[in-house]
């Protein structure tokens, strides 16, 4: 008879490890299966919200603090005029936020970070070139057929199985959940650069230009010393528009240089292009799967929303898991965990994520001037602007999960 681990995790991403390790800490031992054979360095999220910076902090990552950037402040700007439109400051929100601001801190240093300080931790069994392939449901647990290492298949068992498998999870689809939504028409492209853009007047950490033509989001991170900071653009791409062209050294810097002429090259530290997901899974729980994170949900990179929604799947639902394992609780409280972040997803990041590309690329006239003068009345009113923030900062969405039955 195969023993049944109480939690196995599937995929090694960010959203894993962060739900990992709040299993590990109390005391429940778990098992996570990543596919690759080390950690991805995966230069899509940054932006860690004041709410995700708490529960990672609470989760013992205080060396973040210091290794991360720092952004209280974040500025809207018009790109055709360069004007300032309104800027953002979540000093405004000192006193209900025990970190009043969003931490640069690229997702793949919070995965590498807590394999340094939790990966030899009995208990805290990550495994690398172990691809989950398929599962099958019973009563008490949950068999799962697992590629391994050198090629063979084995079979693992488990009380309960989590997908934190990103957006094109096996897992979902194994358990038959529905992931609907839509794709957009056009990809996005991320290019980093070590120009210094903080040398231009006005650049904060985190900026966005808004653009009929073109818009792009620029952010600073750290990046990797001894070389120097990176800024981070993010643009849409033209429908149809090459992806190999897009990515070439003339695509990246004809894409820069249009956006922040300059004299000579930009130095590039990286570009990639994503296809990007505006979907949310039917349920977080069938059974005795459940799913967290790109598993469950997938939005557009405006306003980072994704990543700290899905260490937000992973507090909340460690916390039911816990005292479920515990015998403190009857699974039903897994179901309030599907229904509370589902809420979160569709009714806050959905609807926030598609508004910000609504807002970013909106080429009226007459309503970017609408859209322009309500900005500025909510940064000029302080009560406004709270209540901004707290949307935007996804403190909203965490109250409205909380308060979901
Ligand atoms: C350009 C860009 C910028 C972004 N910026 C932000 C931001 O600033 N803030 C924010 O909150 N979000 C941001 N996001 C979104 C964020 O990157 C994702 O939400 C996040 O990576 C999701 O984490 P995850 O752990 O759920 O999934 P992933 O990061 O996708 O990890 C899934 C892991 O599972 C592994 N895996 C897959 N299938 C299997 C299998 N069958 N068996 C075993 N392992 C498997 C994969 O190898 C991978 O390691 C951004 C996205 C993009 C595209």
């Amino acid at each position: 008879m195969k023993p049944i681990n109480p939690v196995i995790i599937a995929g090694g991403g960010p959203v894993a490890v962060v739900l990992g390790l709040a299993l590990w800490k109390q005391d429940i031992p778990v098992i996570i299966l990543e596919k690759e054979k080390e950690p991805l360095m995966d230069q899509r999220a940054a932006s860690n919200h004041p709410p995700t910076v708490e529960m990672l902090v609470s989760l013992g990552l205080e060396e973040i603090l210091e290794e991360g950037l720092k952004a209280p402040t974040y500025r809207i700007w018009d790109r055709e005029t360069r004007e300032t439109i309104a800027e953002f400051d979540l000093a405004d929100l000192k006193n209900e936020l025990p970190y009043p601001f969003v931490l640069q801190y690229e997702q793949y240093k919070t995965v590498r970070k807590i394999l340094e300080l939790y990966g030899n931790q009995s208990g805290y069994d990550m495994r690398f070139l172990h691809e989950v392939l398929s599962l099958k449901q019973y009563s008490d647990h949950i068999d799962i057929t697992v590629s391994m290492p050198d090629g063979s298949i084995e079979l693992m068992r488990a009380a309960y199985l989590i997908a934190c498998d990103g957006a094109g999870s096996t897992v979902r689809k194994e358990a038959a959940i529905n992931y609907s939504g839509f794709t957009y028409d056009e990809n996005f492209i991320k290019i980093g650069t070590y120009f210094d853009f903080g040398s231009i007047s006005g650049v904060q950490y985190r900026n966005f230009w808004l653009g009929p033509d073109e818009w792009c989001n620029l952010f600073k991170v750290n990046g990797e010393a001894p070389d120097p900071p990176i800024w981070r653009g993010v643009f849409p791409m033209k429908i149809g528009e090459s992806q190999k062209q897009a990515k070439s050294p003339q695509g990246v810097q004809t894409r820069l240089q249009r956006f922040f002429p300059k004299t000579g090259d930009y130095q590039i530290a990286y570009s990639n292009v994503y296809t990007v997901h505006q979907r949310v899974a039917e349920t977080m729980r069938k059974g005795r799967v459940l799913l967290a994170g790109d598993s469950a949900h997938s939005n557009n990179p405006i306003g980072g929303m994704g990543l700290n929604g899905g260490i937000h799947d992973a507090i909340n639902l460690s916390e039911k898991l816990g005292k479920v394992i515990r015998g403190e609780a009857d699974d039903t409280l897994l179901s309030l965990y599907s229904r509370q972040r589902h809420k979160a997803a569709t009714d806050f990041i959905q609807c926030q994520t598609i508004a910000n590309k609504k807002m970013m690329e909106d080429k009226d006239p007459f309503s970017r001037q609408a859209r322009f003068e309500k900005l500025r009345r909510i940064s000029d009113d302080k009560k406004l602007s709270r209540a901004y923030l707290r949307r935007a900062q996804l403190i909203d969405s965490l109250n409205a999960a909380a308060e979901t039955v």
